[in-house]
């Protein structure tokens, strides 16, 4: 804990999302005289612009399926129903508002100084705040400004919406175009699909979520495209233009797809511009994010730095964490670093995706393993005539029979591998997973039911 002080604060925190508020609310109930500054509202991406306004337009597409399936479980739909967006994105931003006062109200109650305004740097101990022009000073310094989504250079770039945007349409276009292939991308196509709207997607690569399991990727590349998604790959677009209040899509050169929307969905990069760091002498990797130790540390020694502007590992849970180690470490009573090992994650398309730990592709780089897979169809969908299919892998190395990677496509996967998490972070065995009773009738029990090895070249299609 700091004591007596020459500065203003113990800490100032740059940046109200879900890394800075963990970070500062902890800090202060640790003792330290704590101010945080935001340019926007308070809550950050995960809560204004991101996981919760999203999760709420994934509830909102579900809906198409359960009346179209309703049928098949003895319901009678008397017409068609509609669906109104803006009524409904009001509704999710009341919701939004409600839960940045929740922020708001911690941050206070915590004894948290807020300063609702943009800061920047002057130099490694003075903060200034851009709107009033006042300087403040501070012993400690957290960087937690997060991240913006990436806008191409094309021409008619500004044409496109950005997620940013999508929280604010008012009604679902007819044709929407989706560029990229990842998280992002995948969600909301699926999202606007269920709304109704005609959805293509124009990705670079061949199959959507690299970096996931192959298995994963190829079940939610075949499933998007069953849904009725045109996905083009190998594709690039090149320039947006405005015709008859369309937007006309250049794609390779040469085709074009006549659109209503286009949303840009092609990554982030770290929110570091205009910040100051050069003043302060806080070092950037090549990608333009804040280099850190394993304790958060930058190469300034009282500059500290987590959540997304540290690209590490872009996910809400995890810049909490690393705002918790912080709080603990520089002063709390014990330093931890947070371990990005086995982090489990979700991609909320229709189905859903869980997955933790390495990827079968990642695993046998470095070790022999053996595979237990299983698709099949989940019994809610027999009845419904929905062929779609959940996959369930488990990842375990042979040498020791360690389960190192669960990789879930299918209903509830984020609720169940947030269990499997905790198995696969605790490092158990397959016999382990075996000797669990199974709970039925479930999905999740086929986790540990799987007894057939799977050899990948006898059956290679999720078909
Ligand atoms: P991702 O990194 O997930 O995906 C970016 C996609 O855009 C990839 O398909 C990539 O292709 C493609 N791409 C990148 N650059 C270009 C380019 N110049 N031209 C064309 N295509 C390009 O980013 P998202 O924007 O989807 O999401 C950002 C981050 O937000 C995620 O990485 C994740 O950390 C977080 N997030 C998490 C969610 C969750 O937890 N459920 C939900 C939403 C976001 P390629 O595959 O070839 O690289």
């Amino acid at each position: 804990m700091a004591g007596e002080s020459e500065y203003d604060y113990d800490l100032f925190v740059i940046g109200a999302g879900s890394g800075g508020v963990r970070a500062a609310r902890m800090s202060s109930n640790y003792g330290a005289r704590v101010a945080i500054a935001e340019g926007d509202r308070i809550g950050g991406t995960c809560v204004i612009r991101g996981c919760v306004p999203k999760k709420f337009m994934v509830y909102a597409s579900e809906y198409a399926k359960a009346f179209e399936t309703a049928p098949a479980y003895g319901w009678t739909i008397p017409e068609k129903p509609t669906f109104d967006l803006g009524a409904f994105l009001c509704s999710v931003q009341e919701e939004v508002s409600r839960l940045s006062g929740i922020y708001r109200r911690n941050l206070h109650n915590s004894g948290v100084e807020m300063m609702e305004e943009r800061a920047v740097l002057e130099d490694a101990h003075t903060v200034r705040l851009t709107k009033s022009g006042k300087t403040v000073t501070a012993d400690k310094i957290l960087i937690a400004v997060g991240g913006r989504p990436n806008e191409p250079e094309i021409p008619g770039a500004d044409l496109a919406m950005i997620s940013d945007d999508v929280f604010h349409m008012t009604e679902v276009p007819k044709h929407m175009t989706i560029i990229g292939g990842g998280f992002i991308a995948c969600e909301f196509a699926q999202v606007f699909r269920g709304l109704g709207a005609d959805v293509c997607m124009i990705y670079r690569g061949d199959i959507v979520l690299r970096g996931f399991d192959d298995d994963v990727r190829t079940q939610v590349t075949e499933t998007m495209k069953k849904t009725g998604i045109h996905l083009y790959t190998h594709a690039t677009l090149d320039a947006i233009e405005e015709k008859d209040g369309r937007l006309v899509c250049t794609v390779n050169g040469g085709p074009t797809i006549e659109t209503d929307s286009v949303l840009m969905a092609i990554g982030r990069h770290p929110w570091t511009d205009g910040l100051g760091l050069e003043a302060a002498g806080v070092e950037l990797d090549e990608n333009g994010a804040i280099k850190v130790d394993e304790y958060s540390r930058t190469s300034v020694d009282n500059i500290w730095a987590v959540g997304d502007v540290t690209d590490r590992l872009n996910l809400t849970p995890v810049a909490i964490r690393e705002g918790a180690a912080f709080a603990d470490t520089v002063f709390g009573d014990h330093e931890i670093a947070f371990n990005h090992e086995n982090v489990a994650a979700a991609v909320f398309t229709q189905p859903p995706v869980g997955v933790v730990g390495l990827t079968e592709h990642d695993a046998r780089q470095t070790m022999e393993v053996d595979i237990y897979r299983t698709v099949f169809r989940p019994m809610k969908n027999v009845l419904a005539g929905d062929e779609s299919r959940t996959m369930m892998k488990l990842v375990v190395r042979r040498s020791d029979q360690v389960v190192v990677g669960c990789h879930i496509v299918g209903p509830d996967a984020p609720e169940i591998i947030q269990a499997v998490a905790i198995a696969v972070k605790a490092g158990l065995t397959k016999r382990q997973f075996d000797q669990t009773c199974a709970v039925h009738p479930t999905l999740a029990e086929e986790l540990v039911t799987l007894r057939e090895k799977y050899v990948p070249d006898e059956v290679h299609s999720l078909e």
